[in-house]
């Protein structure tokens, strides 16, 4: 048995679990919140049992330094030197990975050097890897990245229709996210159909606050919803996702927001929260204000599913065809009403609801009937697994 941590740096967060590996066993979970506010949070779930301590925690280093300390005391480990590795999401590996890495110093340059292309995540996963490397000196640290599984899309899909100058000097192209999720969900996908994952077709439809799909053909993705960055696509909790791009112009001479002010209006105050007059960003909110009457949680909602089926009939399209369409996170794993709304466009692929099973929530299920063509599932995902699974790999 080994002792593996799987950990997600955000910049003013950390999430981690704790396996014994290869059994794939939960030892501990937590969260730090507010990292460097007043009154944060730490949180740690050991057996069933959760402790919350509310303190200030100045910076990432401190809150590190707070759960292996926590460790120690809730007797998960006995010293330090039981853990082995550790696996590190870092979000934007651009085209330098296509898999996971072990940390090295090149890794840590490479990655560096992306910090252009995601501004706001890559130094926070650089600042946790840097806390727990210094914690954890003799245990080994890999990274995990979210665009990692993306780079198997092909020029036609990853080139905007820009001047080629800006591919060629900055790199500007799609890149794609939740990597990590798409490749567990559709490799658990084909385990469950008892199909040979690099003979199938499938469409995962990641929806949580963050939303991408990802046409999976033969193991390998071949296209996603997000693009440079997490804003392309779908239309999100408080993302736009795609809109005319001439849009931001003519906003921008109505409202005078320079460049930061829209790019905060996008990602922000859009998506579902903007589309439903600032009711909510969460499904759970839009569901009940829906069944009151509310008009405009109506239409976002209506907008967020439209947007999802007409992506899984583009994917259809792109693969020639689909065998498994899969859903997962917050939304997908939860929502049958989204669920059922979606399918509701996908009758001409053949595919027929399982009302019962769609009922549901949160567990791994078939929602298609039997004699549907394409098989519809939903799959919990789990990128703490996934991070943890490629890291006992690599070490
Ligand atoms: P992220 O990891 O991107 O922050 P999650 O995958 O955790 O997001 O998804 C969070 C979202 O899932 C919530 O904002 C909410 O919209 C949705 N959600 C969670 N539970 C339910 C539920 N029971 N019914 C409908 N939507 C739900």
């Amino acid at each position: 048995m080994s002792i593996v941590m799987s950990v997600n740096a955000g910049s003013s967060s950390l999430k981690f679990q704790v396996f014994s590996m290869p059994e794939e066993k939960v030892l501990a979970k937590g969260l730090v919140e507010r990292i460097g506010l007043p009154d944060s949070i730490f949180s740690i779930t050991v057996d069933g049992k959760k402790t919350e301590t509310v303190c200030d925690i100045p910076d990432h280093k401190v809150a590190v330094d707070m759960l292996i300390k926590a460790l120690i005391d809730k007797g998960v480990v006995k010293n330090l030197d039981e853990i082995e590795a550790v696996g590190h999401r870092m979000v934007h590996g651009g085209e330098y990975y296509s898999d996971s890495v072990k940390a090295s110093p090149e890794a840590e340059a490479n990655f560096e050097k992306c910090i252009p292309l995601a501004p706001l995540h890559n130094p926070a996963g650089l600042v946790g890897y840097r806390s727990f490397r210094e914690a954890l000196p003799r245990a080994s640290h890999t990274f995990v990245f979210d665009t990692a599984f993306h780079q198997t899309m092909p020029e036609k899909a990853y080139m905007y229709g820009l001047p080629y100058e800006y591919y060629d000097k900055y790199k500007v192209r799609r890149y794609g996210f939740h990597g990590t999720s798409h490749s567990f969900v559709s490799k658990r996908a084909a385990e469950l159909a008892g199909k040979p994952y690099d003979q199938v077709k499938t469409i995962v439809c990641h929806l949580g606050n963050g939303a991408s799909i990802c046409a999976v053909e033969n193991g390998r993705s071949v296209d996603t919803s997000m693009g440079l960055t997490p804003l392309e696509g779908l239309v999100m909790g408080t993302r736009s996702g795609d809109i005319d791009p001439a849009i931001l112009e003519f906003v921008s001479k109505k409202e005078g927001l320079d460049i930061a002010g829209l790019m905060n209006m996008l990602n922000k105050k859009s998506g579902v929260f903007g589309l439903s007059n600032n009711l909510s960003s969460d499904f759970r909110d839009l569901e009940e204000g829906m069944d009151s009457g509310n008009n405009e949680a109506k239409t976002a909602f209506e907008v967020f599913c439209y947007r999802v089926a007409k992506y899984v009939g583009s994917y259809a399209a792109a693969m020639n065809g689909v065998d498994m369409i899969a859903f997962t996170a917050g939304i997908g794993e939860n929502s049958g009403t989204v669920r059922a709304y979606v399918m509701k466009y996908l009758g001409y692929l053949g595919i027929t609801l399982d009302e019962e099973a769609n009922k549901k929530r949160g567990e791994e299920i078939a929602i298609s009937t039997a004699d549907s063509k394409v098989k519809v599932m939903v799959i919990p995902t789990n990128e703490e697994l996934a991070i943890a699974r490629e890291t006992v790999a690599l070490v």
